[in-house]
């Protein structure tokens, strides 16, 4: 097992990351730009380094810095969090060729599932079900209005190396195909320098459920079951539960079958998750993140594992810990994302929190890096805390977290806890009807 591991990350991520190593006896190297300097995640590490400027691309994109505080640090791996260097392949293959270990999957592997082409292309071949569309890249317009017409409108265009919901655009019908195309390629192009893209059938009220999965290097796979990340705002989630309202135990099994056999054949390894739009009982395939993600919490709270510690374990070469056997959900758990945000036009409001309490109880869990007198910093993104609840049951979990987001206190900033309150107090919300245009619609609705 690793001695000493540096965690290329801020915010709550850094903390949780942190919380995993201390509990392994692993020491903690933590990285932070100057802006930085007085986070939570610096003070509670056992060494911390400076890499740099506020901008995230002088500082937690700035490869070089990074490994050389590994190097001065002696740390042994390095555990990337999610976001900034997290699905960079050439960052995990410079940390292997440095003598570190990566905390995640292969280079190889990262790739390929960058690529949102080659990774739909690699997920058909190995069985997994996909969104009707294009096989593969659009050579040109007259294609794209051939696939269409196939499939059948509305359709989206979508950028190859799109993320965060930029590079897509919907066509109703055929006649918006051809500005659907030019805006999805000048966006595609602006944002990742790649202007590559496909088509798919866009589906007109479905989930997106995704599955987490863990590999280790000895070709076991298996699953955790769902969380049902529905609630969205430009293709932003903000809250989301374990299990899904809408999903069977039988219809998770199949999935979930299909899904680790398609990963054991790759030979992937470390975490992983598969995205999938979810309608009329069918699951379509969309994206695979190579990552742990920020919801993870709601699968650790229904599963009761650490999946920090096990992603540790895998790099360091140890067996799963876990066969699909072992592997139950119990309860019902949610997650609200607390945003510094104005809670009803979106803008960021960072600055000064000058009182925070975190809610507590049985079943509460506040994973954040905020104290009091913490200075919120306008340079990163606007997510400053994730409440997570467990009960036995949905129903008692949304009255667990209403309860728990009444005790919540951070005071000098917005934040978005009041539409929490409203989506928790909604009916179609408590009976778990919505899908992913529902929050949009919610909000439009309250303003
Ligand atoms: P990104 O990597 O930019 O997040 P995704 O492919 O994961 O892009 O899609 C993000 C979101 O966009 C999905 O969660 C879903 O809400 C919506 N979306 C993606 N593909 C489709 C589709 N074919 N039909 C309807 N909505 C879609």
């Amino acid at each position: 097992m690793f001695s000493k591991i540096l965690i290329a990350n801020r915010g709550e991520i850094a903390l949780r990351i942190q919380r995993a190593c201390r509990e392994m006896g692993i020491k903690t190297v933590a990285v932070h730009s100057t802006a930085d300097a007085d986070a939570m995640h610096v003070r509670l590490a056992d060494e911390a380094v400076c890499i740099g400027p506020p901008s995230s691309r002088d500082s937690y994109l700035n490869v070089a810095a990074i490994l050389s505080a590994a190097t001065i640090t002696g740390a042994e791996a390095i555990h990337p969090g999610y976001g900034f260097l997290s699905e960079n392949a050439e960052f995990a293959e410079t940390v292997e060729e440095h003598g570190l270990a990566f905390i995640g999957p292969t280079a190889q592997h990262i790739r390929m599932m960058g690529d949102k082409i080659t990774a739909k292309t690699t997920m058909r071949e190995l069985g997994v079900p996909l969104v009707p569309g294009s096989d593969g890249a659009l050579p040109d317009l007259q294609s794209a209005r051939e696939v269409a017409e196939r499939v059948g409108y509305p359709v989206l265009i979508k950028a190859a190396a799109g993320g965060g919901g930029r590079g897509m655009k919907v066509a109703k019908t055929a006649d918006e195909i051809e500005e659907a195309w030019t805006v999805a390629r000048t966006e595609a192009r602006a944002a990742f320098g790649n202007d590559e893209v496909y088509l798919e059938k866009y589906l007109n009220r479905p989930r997106h459920i995704e599955l987490q999965i863990l590999g280790d290097a000895h070709g076991n796979v298996v699953h955790f079951g769902e969380r049902d990340c529905s609630l969205q705002r430009r293709h932003q989630k903000l809250l989301e539960e374990a299990g899904s309202p809408a999903l069977t135990d039988a219809e998770r099994e199949e999935i979930g079958r299909t899904s680790t056999e398609a990963l054991a054949r790759m030979g992937y390894r470390n975490a992983g998750t598969l995205e999938f739009l979810y309608q009329d009982g069918q699951f379509c395939f969309i994206e695979m993140n190579t990552r742990l993600q920020v919801e993870h919490p709601v699968t650790e709270m229904v599963c009761s594992v650490d999946l920090v510690r096990e992603q540790i374990r895998i790099a360091a070469g140890e067996k799963l810990g876990y066969t699909q056997k072992d592997i139950k959900m119990s309860g019902h758990a949610i997650e609200c994302r607390i945003n510094a945000e104005n809670p009803e036009t979106f803008a960021p409001s960072p600055g000064t929190v000058n009182v925070f309490h975190a809610p507590g109880g049985l079943g509460v869990r506040m994973d954040s890096a905020l104290y009091a007198g913490y200075r919120i910093p306008p340079y990163y993104d606007s997510m400053i805390a994730k409440l997570i609840v467990h009960a036995p049951t949905r129903q008692e979990a949304i009255a667990r977290m209403q309860r728990a987001l009444d005790e919540c206190v951070v005071d000098g900033v917005q934040t978005v806890i009041p539409l929490h309150r409203k989506i928790l107090a909604d009916p179609s919300f408590q009976k778990g009807d919505y899908t992913i245009h529902w929050l949009e619609n919610f909000v439009a609705e309250q303003t």
